[in-house]
């Protein structure tokens, strides 16, 4: 079964620079941190503002804002970069996304607002949102005094938020803006979760994060970093001391699929292959790298195994492309830089002695559909299983819950894999114990963490007010 070839049509798109040889040509360290989305420059910025037909109502919101799961008002913080107030655009994007630094960076901007702007129909491209929208945050960070928000009289009410991702960032920011004493506890030493710790280093590396912390350090969120929750015991003593808590933990480690020769050196698990990679150790690459998996996941470490310098770089899916979890747009990227697809193709051996030399790998064939509607793969009995050349095997295919610690809360229910919550407030079936977040969608975007935020704090308002303030 041969792998597929890169298509020559995509190596260079017409009209722009070939990203292949961009990529090649740079070290490691500067492709790996070459940003996919770039900053504009100042005049870019108000050439592309104009471009915003700040189409939209009071009461009828315009299709950029209306696919924002955060609800940003995006007609409304162009306008004000159009007129040159940079910094009060930036106040209309935290008003409702706490995290509008980091989403301008690693939103799916093509399938949400960009992907609804107006311009589509005229048939012209969309206006540049996220960009734009990094751009007056950018412009308010180097300036903190211009932004500060002004904050209502404390309620005198705590909550404890656990979890220092985008959902609990998010929630804290929200609930200190509702006047509540908001502290917030990690295990880590630095905020983020996988913002920090897992996004491609090409869509954002560690900044605006500092800048983001910063800012919630300044609206008065109380921070106890590398304090990891470890048992019940602990949750029992936190929810005693503070009004609510709001569980904002993610999910877990890598699903551990286990194949023979998978304890060889040069097999990874894709989080601490990324964790690595963006802490400045990446692990040795050699020629061939091969990745397992279908998802967004699979595409981000397969295009940093191409940044780290692999001779090739094979994506390897037991179903087809049609049934891949990944973006079309994450998939026609990595195509046009290089990566090779091998679809219908499952690792069943790691081959090597003292460090991997290959995945032995069996063809596959589409059965009919299963659980989640897609149709299975099935080995296709006749044919016989081959050998992919692989120095580094990176096994990327999904995120656990986070069981252990979840599931010694008394009270508190899940559904399958996820925390259960009243979508209407993000109330678990423990009073006073809210979630958000991947914990509570099984695995999303960082602006959906952010809306589920949201939604838990008017949660924890009705709770604790009797009200939401909205
Ligand atoms: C490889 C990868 C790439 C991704 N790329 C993108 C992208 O480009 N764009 C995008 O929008 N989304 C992306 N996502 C998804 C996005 O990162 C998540 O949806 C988002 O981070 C979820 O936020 P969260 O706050 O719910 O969880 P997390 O980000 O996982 O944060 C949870 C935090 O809680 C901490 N924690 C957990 N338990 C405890 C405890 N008991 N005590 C103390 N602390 C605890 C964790 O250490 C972590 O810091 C990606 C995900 C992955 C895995």
């Amino acid at each position: 079964m041969p792998v597929e070839p890169i298509a020559p049509s995509l190596r260079v798109g017409r009209g722009r620079p070939d990203p292949v040889a961009l990529i090649r040509d740079l070290t490691p360290e500067e492709a790996l941190a070459a940003e996919v989305k770039p900053a504009l420059s100042h005049l870019d910025a108000l050439a592309e503002a104009y471009r915003c037909l700040e189409c939209g109502t009071a009461e009828v919101p315009a299709p950029c804002q209306r696919a924002c799961p955060a609800d940003v008002d995006v007609a409304a913080f162009i306008g004000l970069i159009a007129r040159e107030r940079p910094a009060r655009a930036a106040r209309v994007i935290l008003a409702s996304n706490p995290l509008g630094g980091s989403c301008a960076r690693v939103c799916p901007t093509e399938l949400l607002c960009e992907g609804s702007c107006v311009l589509h129909t005229a048939h012209d491209r969309p206006v540049d949102i996220g960009r734009l929208q990094r751009y007056a945050m950018d412009a308010a960070f180097s300036e903190p005094a211009s932004f500060i928000v002004s904050l209502p009289p404390k309620n005198g009410r705590s909550v404890a938020v656990i979890g220092g991702g985008p959902a609990g960032l998010s929630a804290a920011a929200f609930l200190v803006m509702s006047g509540f004493s908001v502290t917030l506890y990690d295990e880590h030493d630095d905020i983020g979760g996988l913002v920090r710790y897992a996004i491609a280093p090409y869509r954002l590396w560690s900044e605006p994060l500092p800048n983001e912390r910063a800012w919630l350090e300044g609206l008065g969120v109380r921070f106890r970093l590398g304090h990891a929750v470890r048992d019940a015991r602990e949750f029992t003593r936190i929810a005693a001391e503070y009004d609510a808590i709001v569980l904002a933990v993610g999910l877990g480690d890598d699903v551990e699929i286990h194949y023979p020769g998978d304890n060889l050196p040069g097999v990874h698990s894709s989080l601490p292959f990324i964790e690595a990679v963006k802490g400045g150790v990446p692990p040795a690459i050699g020629q061939h790298a091969v990745v397992i998996g279908g998802g967004n996941t699979a595409i981000d470490v397969a295009r940093e195994a191409w940044r780290l310098g692999a001779g090739d770089v094979t994506l390897l899916y037991r179903r087809t492309e049609a049934e891949m979890p990944a973006y079309p747009d994450e998939v026609l990227q990595a195509r046009r830089e290089g990566i090779r697809f091998q679809f219908l193709a499952e690792p069943v051996a790691f081959t090597g002695t003292s460090r991997v030399t290959g995945v032995m790998v069996r063809p596959m064939r589409l059965g009919a559909p299963d659980a989640s509607g897609r149709r299975r793969p099935e080995p296709v009995s006749e044919a016989e299983p081959f050998e992919i050349p692989a120095d580094t095997v990176v096994r990327a295919t999904g995120q656990q819950p986070r069981r252990a610690f979840l599931t010694e809360v008394a009270g508190l229910e899940m559904l399958g894999t996820r925390i259960l919550v009243d979508p209407m407030n993000g109330a678990t079936s423990r009073p006073r114990v809210f979630a958000a977040g991947d914990a509570v969608n099984g695995g999303d975007t960082v602006v959906e963490a952010v809306h589920l935020a949201r939604v838990a704090t008017h949660g924890v308002e009705e709770a604790l007010l009797g009200s939401a303030v909205r």
